[in-house]
């Protein structure tokens, strides 16, 4: 197993559309570490690998592809925000990467939006050169007081600012936003904003999780206090309604949506904005037949 070969420290995430990728650490754990519904990297001590643990860990996989004759199409680069990396360093292990794995035909990672906007629009083409070229993005919300209770580190704006820079430099990008997380308070604004800057990011892919307070993250306090009441089935649903309403305004753009992530009790997917009404229209009927007041009561450690 290739998880026997590399240095792997769990926990380990990924999206779900990098189930058959080859995950890398390039980073350990989360540079930011500060949102407050986020439990993921809270065990992790914060660094970067050396070059050299890079290279030996990948020339390890490497020769282990080779031996069962498989070789991986995509590589992902695990944990919080490895775009915080040195340049020199992720394109170090793009270019060994590129050099090891024959048939490597993309590169992906998590980044926040301070990472894309510290690195220069040159450094951002040469990796995307290199195949390091799609960004998954947390947006969570577009709404700026939402953004701000749950400690994100940067606005919606400036997440539009992130995309449309990656997508110059050549790079695709896939933005997340968190059903529910404004609780009922900011429910209309969350909305609002989000449809608002995923129109203006024009992004490549859009998803949605669902959110869940995980006990011991000051988010499932906030809960606690009453800074945000969470929603009900119905009301979650009614957000997904109320964004995807809002992505009619997506111009000159094809966005693959996916709402597939294992919070989400509702899958869909379809293409924007041209599906958004069949989207629509299947998110009705749920709406129709979903009981009031009935509360997700997802396992935080199934996320
Ligand atoms: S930036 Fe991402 S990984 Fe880091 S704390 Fe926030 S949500 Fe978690």
């Amino acid at each position: 197993m290739i998880f026997d070969i590399i240095d792997l420290e769990p926990p380990i995430y990924r999206p779900p559309s990098e189930a058959k990728s080859f995950l890398f650490p390039i980073t350990i754990g989360c540079s930011h570490n500060k949102c407050s519904f986020c439990a993921m990297y809270r065990s992790k001590t914060f660094r970067v690998r050396s070059n050299a643990e890079v290279d030996s860990d990948i020339d390890k996989a490497s020769a282990y592809f080779k031996k069962v004759g498989l070789f991986p199409e995509k590589v992902f680069f695990i944990d919080g925000d490895a775009l915080c990396a040195p340049t020199d360093t992720l394109l170090n292990a793009c270019k060994r990467l590129n050099n090891t794995l024959p048939g490597l035909k993309q590169i992906s990672l998590y980044a926040t939006v301070k990472n894309v906007l510290e690195k220069s629009p040159e450094e951002l083409k040469k990796m995307a050169e290199n195949r390091l070229s799609l960004a998954y993005i947390g947006l969570e919300s577009g709404c700026d007081t939402v953004l701000k209770k749950v400690a994100k580190g940067n606005t919606g704006d400036e997440v539009t600012l992130a995309c449309l820079k990656l997508k110059e430099a050549g790079w695709k990008t896939s933005l997340i936003a968190m059903l529910g997380l404004g609780g009922r308070e900011h429910s209309a604004t969350h909305c609002e904003e989000t449809s608002r800057i995923v129109c203006a990011s024009r992004p490549d892919f859009f998803s949605f999780l669902s959110t869940t307070a995980v006990p011991g993250t000051p988010y499932f306090n906030q809960i606690k206090k009453g800074v945000f009441t969470p929603l009900s089935y119905k009301e979650l649903l009614i957000e997904m309604r109320n964004i995807l309403g809002g992505l009619k305004g997506l111009k000159d753009a094809t966005t693959i949506f996916r709402a597939n992530h294992v919070s989400n009790h509702f899958p869909l997917s379809g293409t924007l904005p041209q599906d958004v009404d069949k989207l629509l229209e299947v998110v009705n009927h749920w709406i129709s037949s979903c009981p009031d007041d009935v509360f997700p009561d997802n396992n935080p450690y199934f996320l």
